[in-house]
């Protein structure tokens, strides 16, 4: 009798243990040369509506112009009646975003990215009425300057996946966007190419469901494109390895026979069937930002911030908050907590000396100050007279002082909130589109850089 109710109050205690677990469906929706692209399209939007299943349609400007051109308002309706985000505004045609982003510093990068890409917002807005609840790159042309300009065209949401950022395969906080990125072992893809493969994606799909819940909840990313419904190859094989033909040459990619598409949509519309029968709850990117607590967050108290800060700087989650490195700077500053992004650029401290005279170091804190408010970016480094600190040097001494004593006892700073950014700048750009032998490391060191603004993302 004592062991069962042991094993009660146990049970009890785990059911309480348990989160929501959702699934996120999206759809890049991109290919803009094969019209049946544009039917595939519509039977997945209208099947899921039958279902009961909202999902994400990522559109691509180029594929919206289209669909508008071929007249094809039955396809924009269906797809209006789920979310939309937007996924670039030509997708593979050269430059891609890492190739021209790569070229560039954070500024500069910012305003060639909102040059580039605020055409195909406005198209989406003006042809599907809505705008975009969330971005992804195309493939993996990723750049970490589109987040500023992507906050700026009213985007809160960056749903893809690729391997640049990412924290324990859950959503998180990166350039004042709430990502969905990187979400290995919580990536669940049923392959579409055999009926016979689905159980090991269900089999996946229920080992990161009862995972996330036994941790409090979470999200499950699942992604797929109209276009492979109904090709064997993608559309943008025109565009391979750097290529950039007139849109005369463009040719089209390979269709599947029609047993071939039934196969993948039956595949599609098990897996639906399976995670609605699992309990899990159908959300969309524009759901995200209602289910997750927003970036600017509730601070600890200044003490605890201080003793992280002044060993390592990295986000901090304890069970009131989850806060970045950003965001504990500026609460060491004394700053009410806001976006900011991290700094344009790497600079090594040369301060020479080992303490700092209490009088320059809060010159050098106001100064900090007035460059935040000013710039709305973190600096690159700190003037203390006619010499410099680090960001990060400068940021564990202001951690470790006392705020009393006449000198300030120099520091030297841990930035390991870097560490979740990749260091291999071939892998992370490998797509077929990017020219041969592609990489880009001043994308993952300015990554690395804006690393002051992550932070796991918190469920309400
Ligand atoms: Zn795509």
């Amino acid at each position: 009798m004592r062991r069962l109710l042991a094993l009660l109050i146990l049970c009890a205690s785990l059911a309480c243990a348990k989160g929501p677990v959702y699934l996120l469906l999206w759809f890049d929706t991109e290919d803009y040369i094969e019209p049946a692209a544009d039917d595939a399209a519509l039977r997945l939007a209208r099947d899921l509506e039958k279902a009961g299943v909202r999902a994400t349609f990522k559109v691509v400007g180029e594929k919206a112009r289209t669909l508008e051109a071929r007249g094809r308002w039955d396809v924009i309706a269906a797809l209006s009646r789920h979310d939309i985000g937007y996924h670039a505004d030509t997708h593979s045609q050269q430059p891609t975003p890492a190739l021209y982003l790569k070229e560039l510093g954070w500024l500069e990068g910012i305003a060639e990215f909102s040059r580039r890409e605020g055409r195909g917002v406005a198209d989406i807005r003006r042809i599907f009425g809505v705008i975009p609840s969330c971005y992804g790159q195309p493939g993996s042309s990723w750049g970490p300057q589109s987040y500023p300009a992507l906050r700026r065209l009213g985007i809160p949401v960056y749903l893809d996946e690729a391997t640049q950022v990412g924290i324990e395969g859950q959503p998180f906080w990166f350039g004042g966007m709430l990502n969905v990125f990187h979400m290995e072992p919580n990536l669940v893809r049923p392959s579409l190419e055999s009926e016979d493969r689905l159980g090991a994606a269900l089999a996946k799909f229920d080992r990161a469901a009862a995972s996330l819940e036994a941790r409090g909840g979470g999200v499950i990313s699942t992604y797929f494109h109209p276009t492979e419904f109904i090709t064997t190859e993608f559309w943008d094989l025109n565009f391979a390895r750097g290529a950039n033909p007139e849109r005369t040459a463009w040719r089209m990619p390979h269709r599947r026979t029609p047993e071939e598409s039934e196969r993948c949509y039956r595949i599609l519309a098990r897996y639906v069937e399976h995670a609605r029968k699992a309990g899990v709850r159908f959300i969309t990117a524009r759901d995200l930002p209602l289910l997750y607590e927003g970036p600017v967050a509730r601070t600890l108290d200044r003490r605890a911030i201080a003793a992280h800060m002044a060993q390592r700087q990295t986000f901090l989650v304890t069970p009131e908050a989850s806060l970045s490195a950003a965001d504990m700077l500026l609460a060491l500053l004394g700053m009410e907590p806001q976006v900011v992004d991290g700094p344009t650029q790497r600079k090594e401290s040369n301060y020479p000396g080992s303490v700092i005279p209490r009088a320059a170091f809060e010159r050098a804190r106001l100064d900090t100050v007035s460059f935040i408010r000013a710039n709305h970016r973190l600096p690159s480094h700190v003037w203390i007279g006619s010499a410099r600190l680090s960001l990060a040097d400068f940021a564990a001494t202001l951690a470790g002082d006392d705020g009393a004593s006449a000198e300030v006892a120099v520091r030297r700073g841990n930035p390991e909130m870097e560490r979740y950014v990749s260091t291999d700048a071939t892998g992370a750009f490998s797509w077929a589109i990017h020219p041969e032998g592609f990489q880009a490391p001043e994308l993952l060191e300015l990554a690395r850089l804006q690393a002051w603004t992550l932070k796991p993302a918190r469920l309400k």
